[in-house]
């Protein structure tokens, strides 16, 4: 018998294929590291100096559960800015999160029951399986893999009786991939006929590069709609954990009952540095990563078959010439390259996960380690 009672809902979760890779990185003596899953760029300074004062004044006692006021009142102000009218934020309410993942599983224990099931996006966010089935919920994966539109038909086959909730994510971690217009209506027509919850994550609604994000504010119906977002990627700060949930009173109100019994609140020096960042401009930071995304995928123009990713700082390439993601690891980590197979993401193992945040010289060096390993696999 084990020696320690392990829940069968801690059993059933593998350690992420990620972390393994971040094992390798600090083995290894100078590795090119495509497996990064932050921009590589620092706190701005007026954030870390909010930091520092709140420190210094002593802000170290617990906020109310929900976050502080301002910083709600800031957040909502920023999207109502960005979406105009027309997204109906009027009725909205929000919640500041332990980051992204403490809104998701706040958001999915609110509204999951046991046998439940989730439409995920397959590619898909690691944590999405994985967090679905720690609430004893069903993820059920609909495709949206780079280069094929969002199928209607296909999502409302994927419904059962017991589906409650649709997830989305644009732009996508591990694609980099935008939904649109159509899509992301669709998405919000299919949930109002079926009656489910639409919980849409846009964490990297900053790194767009091809036009405005598209939200799903004012595309899926306001009252079955839950938008995730934060700092973590934009701002460079993943560490200090802070994150938004927005929507219907109801399900923001659920999340903040089970907020009060887990997390309690985010953390409230990240909570003063949070409200100094939504006045910083990151435009420039932007900018450099859409030159980062051109470089890569002009790069490997005709050895890698890749959609251009138009957000995120994902690219998620086909395997080259009939290897699996075993053999290509291999082959990349014989190269000190580190990159994510892409069966970590999904059912199939037929792409792999680049990720361009990183300073040029590892991108230059990645690019010539993947055209030697597609050259040696054309040749060999
Ligand atoms: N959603 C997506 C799509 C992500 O890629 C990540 C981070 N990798 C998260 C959520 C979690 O972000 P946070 O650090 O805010 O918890």
């Amino acid at each position: 018998m084990d020696r320690h009672p392990i829940s069968r809902r801690a059993a059933s979760v593998e350690a992420s294929g990620i972390r393994r890779m971040f094992e390798l990185v600090a083995s290894m003596p100078d590795p090119i590291n495509l497996s990064i899953g932050q921009a590589h760029f620092d706190v701005p300074g007026p954030v870390k100096q909010a930091a520092v004062a709140a420190i210094e004044s002593d802000f170290s006692r617990y906020t109310v559960t929900q976050g502080l006021p301002e910083l709600n009142r800031g957040v909502l102000a920023k999207l109502a800015a960005r979406e105009g009218p027309a997204a109906d934020l009027s009725g909205a309410r929000s919640i500041i999160t332990a980051g992204v993942s403490g809104g998701l599983m706040l958001g999915f224990m609110a509204l999951l029951d046991p046998g439940d099931e989730v439409l995920v996006p397959d590619p898909y966010f690691t944590m999405y399986p994985v967090l679905a089935r720690m609430c004893s919920a069903v993820p059920v994966t609909y495709d949206l893999y780079p280069g094929r539109p969002l199928d209607e038909a296909a999502l409302e086959a994927a419904i059962t009786p017991r589906t409650r909730l649709i997830l989305v994510n644009s732009p996508s971690n591990p694609t980099g991939r935008t939904l649109g217009d159509g899509e992301l209506r669709a998405v919000g027509s299919v949930a109002e006929a079926h009656g489910l919850v639409v919980m849409s994550d846009e964490i990297y609604d900053e790194f767009v590069y091809d036009g405005p994000h598209v939200s799903a504010f004012g595309r899926v119906p306001a009252d079955r709609l839950m938008v995730l977002g934060g700092w973590s990627k934009t701002y460079g700060m993943p560490g200090w954990r802070l994150g938004w949930a927005v929507g219907p009173d109801e399900i923001v109100d659920a999340m903040r009952r089970m907020q009060q019994f887990s997390f309690v609140c985010a953390p409230s020096l990240v909570q003063k540095a949070g409200l100094a960042a939504l006045d910083v401009d990151m435009s420039a930071e932007i900018a450099d990563y859409r030159r980062k995304r051109d470089l890569l995928v002009a790069g490997l123009a005709g050895h890698y078959e890749i959609v251009p990713p138009g957000g995120s700082f994902y690219m998620f390439p086909r395997l080259p010439g009939g290897l699996d993601g075993d053999g290509f690891l291999k082959q990349a980590l014989e190269r000190s390259l580190l990159l994510v197979p892409g069966k970590t993401f999904s059912a199939h193992d037929s792409h792999f996960r680049l990720s361009f945040a990183a300073d040029d010289r590892v991108l230059e060096r990645g690019i010539a380690a993947l055209i030697d390993i597609a050259e040696s696999v054309a040749g060999g």
